[in-house]
């Protein structure tokens, strides 16, 4: 498919949800005022029967878009091209691991036990591989006395290199180094300084054209290679893994949900309903049922609050409620940090991402882990989601920029002006149609409606691994 094809084909499915988000907000003010009683009960009938009728159209439309999706004659180049890139990549990672003279070799030289999360280290470790892939050096990377298990990286994952462990003694130092160092210690990427252009979001310039065209965001697809890579089991957790899929009684579809509380709630998130979560699974199925089709409703319910699995099942019995609140348990705080936690946690990430469609907070490093995970079990799953707070973002990324395609006149006083080719550093989407950002030509900050931009994917000139 061209391009372009390509490029509205996604727009489309993008827009279906804001104009959604959009007429479900406005009605839904109005009809409150109603309630409140500013005008008669009729009215508030007709308008309730609009957003009834709205969502049906909306999911009508959703689903013929899946449904042209599979029936363009182009799914077979998506899966054929979706593969053919991962495998380059792999390859890539596989000999940039691999050198063949260890010793004399380049290295990067990343410590694992950040003081925060899984998710939060692997995300670490993801931002040490991609300076290494960038600047073409071996990755050390350094677990011993990992705080979610002693005995390091490696009795849990395959090693990140078969051949190459040893940093050695010579010339070792911290970034940036100097031109001929030959290992170089990373800090953690909020202390990084200088600050190089190919961090997270940009994406390989030489892969960019072809990403662009396969993928709704190529960013996460490209973060979700180098987990791809990282996450290769050791026997005993691939046998952890398929055990625990056995016992929950895995199937699909499935809903992963990711309920996120305990010391994030108030510090760095706010505190959302199991109601809030249920509306968007029981959206998403009822697309799925759409044309009369009835499916199993089924979620898989992933927390660091065991009460909200008991609540969810006590709510929502119609429901299939796969998740055990044993390893939500073990998720809390004082025994997060623990192998029992571990395992919990890389299980509930790995069903996350096996999941036909995810609904949580991506403030969660837990959430926006399995999301790039998910990438890689689909050609472009960038649509799989609903978030209820942030957009994908990185940690420590450079800015996030979206290209304005429409232009817009302010509606009110926290509106953004735009003209077509402005770029604006979007902050966040508030699900109802509006997105904030500052306008980088007139440094202004405010409120746009999302539909009248789109993104500008940022690419980095970085080795081309001739050979490979
Ligand atoms: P964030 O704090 O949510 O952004 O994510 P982090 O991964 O950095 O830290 C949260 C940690 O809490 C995780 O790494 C787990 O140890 C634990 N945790 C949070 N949510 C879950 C969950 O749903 N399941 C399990 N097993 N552990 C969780």
């Amino acid at each position: 498919p061209s391009l372009e094809y390509e490029f509205t084909r996604r727009r489309i499915q993008t827009n279906i949800g804001e104009i959604w988000n959009f007429f479900s907000s406005e009605l839904g003010k109005v009809r409150k005022a109603v309630a409140a009683g500013h005008a008669n009960t009729d009215l508030e009938e007709t308008i309730n029967q609009v957003l009834l009728q709205g969502a049906e159209h909306k999911r009508s439309l959703l689903s013929d878009m899946e449904h042209l999706r599979r029936s363009d004659g182009y799914e077979a180049w998506r899966h054929r091209e979706a593969k053919e890139l991962s495998d380059l990549v792999q390859r890539r990672l596989h000999h940039l691991q691999n050198p063949r003279d260890c010793q004399n070799a380049r290295k990067l030289v990343c410590k694992l036990n950040k003081g925060c999360g899984y998710g939060c280290q692997l995300h670490h470790v993801v931002y040490c591989f991609i300076v290494a892939y960038a600047t073409e050096r071996t990755l050390i990377l350094k677990s011993r006395g990992w705080r979610y298990h002693k005995g390091g990286w490696e009795e849990v994952f395959q090693p990140v290199s078969n051949s190459c462990h040893d940093a050695g003694t010579a010339n070792t130092y911290n970034w940036p180094g100097k031109p001929n160092t030959q290992v170089l210690v990373l800090p953690i990427i909020d202390s990084l300084m200088p600050r190089p252009p190919y961090l997270p979001l940009a994406v390989p310039e030489d892969l960019a054209p072809r990403l662009k065209r396969l993928h709704g965001d190529p960013i996460v697809w490209w973060v979700g290679q180098f987990l791809k890579y990282l996450l290769r089991p050791q026997t005993t957790t691939r046998d952890f893994l398929t055990a625990g899929m056995r016992n929950l009684g895995w199937e699909r579809p499935i809903v992963g949900v990711h309920v996120r509380r305990t010391d994030k709630v108030g510090t760095e998130a706010a505190c959302h309903s199991v109601e809030e979560y249920m509306t968007h699974v029981e959206d998403y199925y009822r697309t799925l049922e759409v044309n009369g089709t009835s499916v199993v409703r089924r979620i898989f319910l992933a927390s660091d609050d065991a009460l909200v699995i008991e609540e969810a099942r006590r709510k929502y019995p119609e429901y299939q409620i796969i998740g055990d609140p044993e390893v939500a348990r073990m998720a809390s705080v004082s025994t997060r940090y623990t192998d029992t936690a571990l395992n919990g946690i890389i299980l509930d990430i790995h069903l996350l991402s096996m999941s036909d469609h995810l609904v949580c907070t991506f403030s969660s490093q837990v959430c926006r882990v399995a999301y790039e995970i998910m990438q890689t079990m689909y050609p472009d799953a960038a649509h799989r989601f609903k978030s209820l707070d942030d957009i994908y973002y990185y940690g420590g990324q450079n800015a996030h920029n979206r290209r304005v395609v429409i232009a817009h006149k302010p509606r009110s006083h926290e509106d953004l002006q735009l003209r077509v080719g402005d770029l604006v550093s979007v902050a966040g989407n508030h699900w109802d149609g509006n997105s904030k950002g500052k306008n980088t030509r007139t440094n202004q900050g405010g409120l746009f409606p999302s539909f009248k931009v789109e993104e500008k994917v940022d690419t980095a000139k970085l080795p081309l691994y001739p050979g490979v």
